[in-house]
């Protein structure tokens, strides 16, 4: 992992149970909870919004910026953030799953600690870590199976943590045990580890990887621009995720019909989350270019067959 992100010593790699979910709660208890002042949120989607909520047990939380009125279609541009300089921490997402939404780079949030869920873009695009005081990421979408959080942690971090801790919840802890206080998930480690070595060695490192990740995305972002309206992005353009290719279809009959169909000819899990609707087409790390060409192929062809 060290070597495929290019980490310097000052961060510490760990690996937790619990998901990214427990880190939504684990932050505030490390980094808030003690800490005195807000900390600020960057909520583009749904799972920020969770983080949020998780976050606020802990202690006063400031949105720095909200999507949801503008429905989670896009992230911000950098002099739109309400940030506060005295900030903990600032948390943000860097792809909101559900919706469909990525920030094309890093937001510009001066010196505060940066704190980034990056569950569903980890290890599909180079990172600047340098950026970050803290990365982390569940491991089940691009990096490994389900059982395990990948937590990339700036040392210096770990002095703010306020003494008296569950041991389980505290950073620290984790550090000093290399990983291993309690009984570590070995083989979702493992299987993280041949990931690393296929990215590395395989495909050539993270750079081919975003390559690859955006000719398959722009496949389908080119199906939809190209449909005079009958497909129609969720996304705005500029903050389209190359993970989750997010669309509807002109009626809902429509969209039921397309992801029966879609099912019918090999092509599975098309239905958006219930709070978006429509299509969602995951195109994770291990989605080769060939699924996603058959998926444009699919599209074509529902769409000439509907008459448009
Ligand atoms: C999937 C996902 C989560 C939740 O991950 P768990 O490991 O199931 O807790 C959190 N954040 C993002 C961005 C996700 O995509």
């Amino acid at each position: 992992m060290a070597q495929l992100l290019g980490l310097s010593d000052q961060y510490d790699v760990l690996f937790l149970h619990g998901g990214a979910r427990l880190q939504f709660s684990m932050i505030p208890i490390n980094f808030l909870r003690g800490a005195g002042k807000p900390a600020d949120f960057i909520v583009t989607g749904h799972w920020g919004a969770d983080a949020l909520k998780e976050s606020q047990r802990e202690g006063v939380v400031h949105l720095a910026w909200d999507g949801k009125p503008t429905k989670y279609t896009r992230t911000p541009k950098d002099e739109e953030l309400k940030l506060d300089a005295d900030a903990a921490y600032v948390h943000y997402t860097s792809n909101e799953t559900i919706e469909g939404v990525q920030f094309p780079a890093e937001p510009n949030v001066g010196a505060v600690p940066a704190i980034c869920d990056m569950s569903s873009d980890f290890l599909s695009r180079p990172i600047a870590v340098g950026k970050y005081a803290m990365i982390y990421a569940g491991a089940q979408k691009n990096a490994g199976p389900a059982g395990l959080a990948v937590v990339i942690i700036r040392k210096d971090m770990l002095d703010r943590i306020p003494d008296g801790l569950h041991s389980m919840l505290d950073y620290r802890v984790h550090s000093q045990n290399d990983s291993t206080f309690n009984t570590p998930p070995c083989f979702p480690i493992y299987m993280v580890m041949l990931t690393t070595q296929w990215l590395l060695r395989t495909i050539g490192g993270l750079a081919k990887m975003d390559a690859i990740n955006r000719r398959k995305a722009k496949m389908l972002y080119d199906i939809i621009d190209q449909s005079d309206g009958f497909f129609k992005g969720h996304a705005a353009p500029e903050s389209r995720s190359a993970m989750n290719v997010t669309f509807r279809l002109p009626s809902e009959d429509a969209e039921k019909a397309f992801v029966k169909e879609a099912t019918e000819a090999g092509l599975h899990e098309l239905k958006g989350h219930r709070s978006v609707g429509g299509m969602r087409a995951s195109i994770y790390n291990a989605m080769p270019v060939e699924g996603v060409e058959k998926l444009a192929e699919f599209m074509q062809a529902f769409r000439k067959k509907s008459g448009k």
